[in-house]
Order: structure tokens, then C-alpha cells, then sequence
């Protein structure tokens, strides 16, 4: 599915193949639905999931879906793999076309993953402009110390993509458990951190995205649908 935005009379002319000036026409004698609503603004913009009706034609009839998931440790954030299985395959049969994931957990790291076909809403919570916070339960190797929270808090500088990492806060729990906050996902990032300070992390859980938890009635590979108020309240985190 494409991701894109349109505006309506361009579309109506591409998927209905018929000049711009008949779609003028058609529009201003009513015969255009957006969401079963009528319309004859030609110029303004529909997304993927907008229902469109060109008289008694459907031309557009997409169902945006949002769901959680509790990833256990051994799958991969992927919709295929090769040798592994992978978090898509934990879902109900193939009722979910065109799925991908916002924002990915490593293969061994567990928690709350959030799966969609809105391409637009996925990528607004990877994008680091929207900063939203992404929660972590982590269990290194060794002792934590207050060198982690400061190293953690400055930002670290990472070669490979030439860019220093966002204030994030980490807190001691016990002596080698720490809540890590990040308001960016970069690759391997806590485990790059803790690698600075010769830390292995032993298991990694992603606890919350934003105002939303992992629910904890799911056991490791359960999902549920995200309610409307959830992935609104994400939007506005
Ligand atoms: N940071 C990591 O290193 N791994 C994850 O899965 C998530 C954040």
C-alpha cells in the first residue's frame, strides 16, 4: 500500500483514468464521496485510508490497523526471515496485509512492539523530531555506576553515523538493572552504550512507547489492536 498523500481530483483522475477537466465536472455535480460524505473540493488531500466513491464506484477502500504486540527474545523484527521466525508470523492468520513494524526490537530483546499498515504513523514515531520517549528494562553484566548515568545523560558520540546520541536518562534499580529512557532508536543503541563502559546487556525489554504501556494481560507473542484513543494519544505524545 502506498503511504502517500494525494489531492482528491489528481487521484480520482489517475485510478478512474479519466481527464482532469471530467473530473471537475463529476465533482461539481456531486458525484464524488469521501467518506460517504459528498463532496467538491477537488483540492484537497486524502490519505491511503480515506474511502473515496466516484458515483456508484469505490475507488479507494483501505483499513488502517494498529496493534501491539509482546515480542519474546528469539524473533525477529522483520515480516520474513529466512532461518528465524519472525514477529509477524506470531499474528492471527493473514488478515493483516501489508504490515510492517514501527520501530524494531533486536532478535533477542523483548516487549512492546507496535505493528501497522500506516506508513505515516509509523514513520512520524520513528522520526526523531517527534521524540517520543521509548522505555527499556535492562540487565547488564556488570555493576551499574553513576559513570553509566552521566555517559547516558551527555549523549555519546557514535562514529559510524557521525552523530552524538540524545540526553538519555537511565536509572539504577538494583546493581546490574537499569530503566533506560531514549527519545531516539538508534541501531543497537542501548547495547552500544553499555559497550562503551565494556557492559554486556544481558536482556533488554522495551516496557512503553510514549503514553502506551505493554499491556500486561499479553503474554510474550499475544497481540491486540491499539484502541483509536491510543494511537491518537501516540500522535500527540
Ligand atoms: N537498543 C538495543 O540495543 N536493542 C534494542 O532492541 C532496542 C534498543
Amino acid at each position: 500500500m502506498t503511504s502517500k498523500r494525494a489531492r482528491l481530483d489528481r487521484f480520482i483522475s489517475k485510478q478512474a483514468n479519466i481527464p482532469q477537466r471530467e473530473v471537475q465536472r463529476l465533482l461539481a455535480q456531486g458525484k464524488v464521496q469521501l467518506n460517504h460524505e459528498v463532496t467538491r473540493d477537488g483540492k484537497q488531500v486524502i490519505n491511503p485510508f480515506t474511502h473515496v466513491m466516484l458515483a456508484d464506484q469505490i475507488l479507494q477502500d483501505n483499513t488502517a490497523y494498529y496493534l501491539m504486540l509482546h515480542k519474546p527474545p528469539g524473533t525477529v523484527s522483520a515480516t520474513k526471515d529466512a532461518t528465524h521466525p519472525t514477529v509477524v508470523e506470531l499474528l492471527p492468520d493473514d488478515i493483516y496485509p501489508d504490515i510492517h513494524i514501527a520501530g524494531r526490537l533486536d532478535f533477542n530483546s523483548s516487549g512492546l512492539l507496535l505493528l501497522t499498515n500506516d506508513g505515516q504513523w509509523s514513520r512520524f514515531l520513528a522520526s526523531p523530531e517527534s521524540g517520543i520517549q521509548k522505555r527499556y528494562r535492562v540487565t547488564v553484566e556488570k555493576p551499574l555506576s553513576q559513570d553509566h548515568v552521566s555517559a547516558f545523560a551527555e549523549g555519546m558520540y557514535f562514529d559510524y553515523e557521525g552523530i552524538t546520541t540524545r540526553p538519555a536518562t537511565l536509572k539504577i534499580i538494583s546493581p546490574f538493572e537499569a530503566e533506560v529512557l531514549l527519545r531516539e532508536g538508534r541501531y543497537h543503541q542501548i547495547k552500544r552504550m553499555f559497550g562503551r563502559f565494556q557492559n554486556r546487556v544481558v536482556s533488554l525489554h522495551r516496557s512503553g512507547i510514549g503514553s502506551l504501556e505493554l499491556d500486561e494481560n499479553l503474554a510474550p507473542g499475544e497481540s491486540r489492536p491499539l484502541s483509536e484513543q491510543e494511537v491518537r494519544q501516540l500522535e500527540g505524545d
